[in-house]
């Protein structure tokens, strides 16, 4: 008796065992698998640090340029347009820049200038059949310098240095002063049915749908892919740019950033500058 009563300890103590071994391991591999990924993330966005100026020399294609040359009549937007403001990591939004704002929808505001067109962008893709909802919209300065805290403290609790968690957090936050949504002229828009923000967004009838139509209401998908070196912020699937129907649909048509549309913009301006001159 006394014997089966000391084996079923021995099981249950062995039992025990086997269990907290698994969850050890489980919690040791979490661990490693987050230190992997998080070094990935470290070498790659070190790898993108490049100088914008320089990667802009080096993209211009023979194909590009003969395109440009095609399309130079067609464009009538120029850079100090108020639609095509630049901030990002190098432009910070202006000092004492003034907008008006205008509520949209459950309490978003943007800039009063872009309000009608997302309004009817929104609804267009509501007759659609589909659920677009705003999940950010115009942000004050102060409200920015909180989501990037909280993001740099995130990288911090994964063991990164300060330096590092401030550079890993301002590819997913904007640092404050360089963001879009300080502008009012951005939003954030994601489907009613997946309202997390990860690359999955993409996949969504939702951003389907405006990722194939934002250019008719003037919208450009601000943070392509494949523009990260760029755009210097991860790809979002759901942040949208204000900057004009015929900037968007030039951007849409030759696969430009607004980084590189500005660029390609200067360039003209230059040419037509001379040509007065000259
Ligand atoms: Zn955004």
């Amino acid at each position: 008796m006394r014997e089966i009563k000391g084996n079923g300890i021995r099981n249950i103590i062995h039992t025990n065992i086997c269990i907290i071994f698994m969850i050890l391991s489980i919690f040791i591999l979490t661990i490693v698998y987050k230190y992997v990924t998080l070094k990935k993330e470290i070498q790659a966005s070190l790898q993108t640090s490049v100088n914008v100026e320089e990667l802009y020399n080096t993209t211009k294609t023979e194909e590009a340029e003969v395109i440009e040359e095609e399309n130079k009549r067609d464009i009538d937007s120029y850079t100090s347009d108020w639609d095509l403001l630049l901030v990002n990591k190098k432009h910070e939004v202006p000092e004492g820049y003034i907008l008006e704002l205008e509520e949209v929808e459950s309490g978003h505001q943007v800039d009063k200038r872009i309000a009608k067109s997302l309004e009817q962008m929104l609804s267009d893709a509501r007759k659609e059949g589909l659920s677009p909802i705003i999940c950010s919209s115009y942000r004050t300065n102060a409200k920015q310098q909180k989501l990037y805290n909280n993001k740099v403290r995130e990288y911090k609790r994964w063991g990164c240095s300060s330096e590092e968690a401030e550079e890993l957090a301002s590819y997913w936050v904007a640092i404050p002063g360089t963001g879009e949504h300080e502008t009012g002229l951005a939003v954030d828009i994601v489907s009613r049915d997946y309202q997390i923000l990860d690359e999955k967004q993409e996949q969504t009838d939702v951003q389907k749908w405006l990722i194939d139509n934002s250019y008719k209401y003037g919208f450009a998908l601000r943070y392509p892919t494949d523009k990260k070196d760029i755009t210097m912020i991860n790809y979002e699937p759901w942040h949208y740019r204000y900057v004009g129907i015929d900037n968007a649909t030039y951007m849409k048509e030759h696969d430009m950033c607004l980084e590189e549309y500005i660029e390609y913009l200067k360039q003209l301006e230059e040419e037509d500058y001379n040509e007065i001159v000259l």
